[in-house]
């Protein structure tokens, strides 16, 4: 029988994950994975940088454990004392609002809170703001199928005050965008569904907390609440990926163009061409990289699925980070984050604060910071971004809202070019027309974080779910053992 090959483009988590539980499904049967990475390194947007008692991470900081794929995978790897959680005393989230900080009300979560007294005690939000958020359980429920903006959402059932003081600013930070752009459906499908069976946020919460006593009491805010990283950084989990990968994870190999044809066999082959002019033939893809990117590569093959992966838009990323001394802050942060309301004059969408987070993240008398920045878009402007005007953009930020003195450390700046998916109003039914358009063309599967949901444990799902998917169907067309599951 001979080996079936199976090729995996894009090495960022997504594509970790997809080549990962290839090996872990085909263990002891006749089948080839190799991934393709076109950068030198594995890992994609997820880079850590240890140096000097500093654990720095140019990417994602940490991950939501309540999503279990991520914690599963590690555990798989062997990598559970790795795991570390937020220092419970530092887990307040503060909202930058028209020059002063405020703390988010303790219990709200993300779009609602749990409870209401510590809303009505919050000096964020005016009298009449905090009426009208308190009448969403009598706001009518829309129902229906049909998708809507966050922004049209959150003003529909809460107010436009709790839109733009604190559900705006929370989403925003998680998303790095403008929520009148984002899809409710497809960024905050736990919300969207309460709307639908419980016909308000604040009923949906209750029964989520009575029937989970969702174990997160104390914590506010969104992106620091229930997360998790590795003692080490999240590279850490990348690079046992690798390990267990090894040569099957080949890097500086980039695919420019994949193309299909019929075997006399009736099954599907792939020829995937790299950029340094070989051909590998492939029996099944798992496209990881990009949409924009996998747009590319299929454009000649499959040009309506190419279509369709470039109407996904994609934002560039920049995060500074600075190392302070402690004494450099008027006074001392006990915080996880802040999140900055839009305004014309700001240029960071949210602060965050790694080594008050998670333990052994700096040395003693050091303070990590990271500044989330407004990038303009790389490929509309190709003109490269000043990365030195990015670090005194992001310091004059520390400088105005904590009242930051004296110089950094040392500062650097992380730029990530088309590396954020936004997901636009009707993204679900564009993401089910693409999937439903792969499969028609038969053994290629998309993955990552284009399609459903942007975080960590999110693109492991989609990279095992398309392996899993890859394998189901290339053992159905080909009915051969070594195709086999089980
Ligand atoms: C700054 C930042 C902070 C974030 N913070 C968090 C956080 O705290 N928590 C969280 O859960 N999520 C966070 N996210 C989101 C999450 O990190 C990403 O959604 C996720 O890591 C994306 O993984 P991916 O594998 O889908 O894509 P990527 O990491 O973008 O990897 C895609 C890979 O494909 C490769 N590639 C592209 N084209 C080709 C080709 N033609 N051939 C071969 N290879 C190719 C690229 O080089 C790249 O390595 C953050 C994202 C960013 C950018």
């Amino acid at each position: 029988m001979e080996a079936i090959r199976i090729g995996v483009i894009g090495g960022g988590i997504s594509g970790l994950a997809a080549a990962h539980r290839l090996r872990e499904l085909t263990a002891g049967k006749p089948a080839e994975v190799t991934l393709f990475e076109a950068s030198g390194r594995l890992g994609g947007v997820i880079a850590t940088q240890r140096s000097e008692g500093f654990v720095v991470e140019a990417g994602p900081d940490a991950f939501l454990s309540e999503k279990p794929w991520a914690t599963a995978l590690a555990r798989r790897l062997g990598l559970e004392a790795e795991l570390i959680g937020t220092r419970s005393e530092f887990r307040a989230t503060l909202v930058a609002w028209r020059g002063r900080l405020f703390e988010v009300p303790e219990g709200f979560m993300m779009m609602a809170p749990r409870r209401l007294g510590p809303l009505v005690k919050s000096a964020l939000l005016s009298p009449l703001g905090k009426l009208r958020m308190a009448l969403e359980p009598l706001v009518p429920a829309r129902g229906g199928d049909q998708d809507e903006t966050v922004g049209a959402f959150v003003r529909r059932r809460l107010g436009a005050e709790a839109l733009n003081r604190l559900v705006g600013p929370l989403v925003g930070a998680v998303y790095g965008a403008d929520v009148d752009q984002l899809s409710m459906a497809a960024t905050m499908p736990r919300f969207w569904g309460m709307e639908r069976e419980y016909k308000s946020l604040f009923r949906g919460l209750r029964a989520a907390a009575a029937s989970a006593a969702a174990g997160a009491d104390g914590v506010r805010g969104a992106r620091f609440s229930l997360f998790v990283s590795f003692r080490d950084g999240m590279q850490t989990l990348c690079e046992a990926l690798a390990g267990a990968l090894g040569a099957a994870a080949r890097v500086k190999a980039e695919v420019v163009e994949l193309v299909a044809s019929r075997a006399s066999d009736g099954a599907r082959r792939w020829y995937a061409r790299l950029g340094d002019g070989a051909e590998v033939e492939l029996d099944g893809v798992i496209c990881a990289a990009p949409a924009w990117a996998t747009a590319r590569l299929l454009k000649r093959q499959a040009p309506e699925l190419a279509a369709g992966l470039e109407r996904i838009p994609y934002a560039t990323a920049a995060v500074a980070t600075y190392a302070l001394e402690e004494r450099s802050f008027l006074k001392p942060p006990r915080m996880a984050g802040i999140v900055v309301a839009p305004a014309r004059e700001r240029r960071a969408f949210a602060v965050s604060f790694p080594s008050l987070k998670f333990p052994g993240r700096a040395p003693p008398g050091a303070v990590l910071v990271r500044v989330f920045l407004r990038a303009p878009d790389l490929a509309a402007n190709p003109q490269p971004l000043g990365q030195e005007a990015l670090a005194r953009a992001g310091l004059s930020e520390l400088r105005a809202l904590l009242g930051v003195g004296g110089e950094p450390l040392w500062s650097r700046v992380a730029l990530w070019p088309r590396a954020m998916a936004h997901y636009a109003v009707g993204h679900l039914q564009l993401v089910d027309r693409l999937e439903q358009e792969a499969a028609a063309i038969g053994a290629i599967a998309l993955a990552g974080s284009a399609y459903r949901g942007v975080g960590v444990p999110d693109c492991i799902h989609s990279g095992e779910l398309a392996a899993e998917r890859l394998l189901g169907a290339l053992a159905a067309s080909r009915q051969g053992p070594g195709c086999r599951l089980n």
